[in-house]
């Protein structure tokens, strides 16, 4: 072990947080653990992490402080019991909320003397030690710098800006892609388990439309870009026929059918509206106008 590495403090040790204090271990850094239900960093102890006292023995010990925890009221329910140590820290908050709870955070933690620089991890406990594995970070610059070395014993880091709500509007529009990607995968597997094909059957083809996404990404972000939503390769009104088509398929397999409907319906008040022989890359401006 290394012992001139920044000792750091990990503050959350749900499945992320004993994942981050754990590549500390393993970097050679000291490190100072603590978790509401203290039964958590008993693996860590083994390992040769220090577990604190309190959560204000945990923030005084060190000058970086990871904070893993499930969201913005457990942060705000850990800094504000921690008040009195907080000046001079730099928190580097990679817990996941909306863009405007982390600048709260940031504000609160900014008026008593301290930094946060928000994160937002984009992978789950077995990609943090990797430098592949990627996070995004916003909040004060010379924060960055100073602790990069650091965390990118986590995962790559990946700065967008002083903001410090970026950190998260860069996380939450991934995971908006993420998750409607997966619901969709679950929502075609409950369609094909209920016609008697099995998701390992499903698993060739499920990759093979998923593969067609990065294609389709590359070749519309720049002309929603220059606001072409020209319909010369897909028509809205196709695009609704085919969404009643995989509603009706599901609800004919008793399958639930109101993910489909969500779009169906949105699709149709944009045909309604006029935008049928535009292109499905209209739908845009339509949310943003819902
Ligand atoms: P968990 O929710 O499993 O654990 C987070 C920690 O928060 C636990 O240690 C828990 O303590 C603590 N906690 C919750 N509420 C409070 C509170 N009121 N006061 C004090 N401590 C509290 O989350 P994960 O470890 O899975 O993830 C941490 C963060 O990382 C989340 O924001 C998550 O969205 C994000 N993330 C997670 C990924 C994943 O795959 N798991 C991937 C990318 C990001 P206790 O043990 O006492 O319950």
């Amino acid at each position: 072990m290394q012992q001139s590495k920044a000792s750091v403090t990990v503050i959350g040790l749900g499945p992320m947080g004993q994942a981050m204090a754990g590549a500390f271990l393993d970097a050679g850094h000291a490190v100072t653990v603590w978790n509401r239900t203290a039964a958590r960093a008993d693996e860590l102890v083994a390992r040769g992490a220090e577990l604190a006292a309190d959560a204000e023995a945990a923030v005084a010990a060190n000058e970086l402080v990871v904070l893993s925890l499930t969201d913005y009221d457990a942060v705000f329910a850990v800094l504000e019991s921690v008040e009195a140590a907080v000046a001079g820290r730099v928190f580097a908050n990679l817990s996941s909320d909306t863009p405007e709870r982390a600048r709260r955070a940031a504000r609160w933690l900014a008026e008593r003397g301290a930094a946060q620089l928000t994160g937002g991890v984009q992978v789950p406990p077995s990609g943090i030690g990797s430098p592949e594995s990627s996070t995004f970070y916003s909040g004060p610059v010379e924060a960055f710098q100073r602790h990069r070395a650091a965390l990118e014993v986590l995962t790559g880091a990946d700065y967008r800006g002083d903001d410090p709500g970026l950190a998260q509007l860069y996380y939450q529009i991934q995971m908006d892609l993420f998750w409607s990607s997966m619901s969709g995968y679950l929502h075609a597997t409950a369609v094909a388990e209920a016609n008697g094909i099995s998701a390992e059957q499903f698993r060739p083809y499920a990759v093979s439309t998923a593969s067609l996404v990065p294609g389709m990404i590359e070749f519309y972000a720049p002309r929603i870009a220059a606001g072409n939503h020209a319909g010369d390769v897909d028509r809205m009104a196709m695009v609704l026929a085919s969404i009643d088509h995989v509603r009706h398929t599901a609800e004919a397999s008793g399958v639930d059918g109101a993910i489909p409907a969500v779009l169906a319906e949105t699709v149709r008040r944009a045909v309604e509206a006029g935008d049928g022989a535009s292109s499905l890359t209209s739908l845009v401006g339509r949310f943003r106008k819902a």
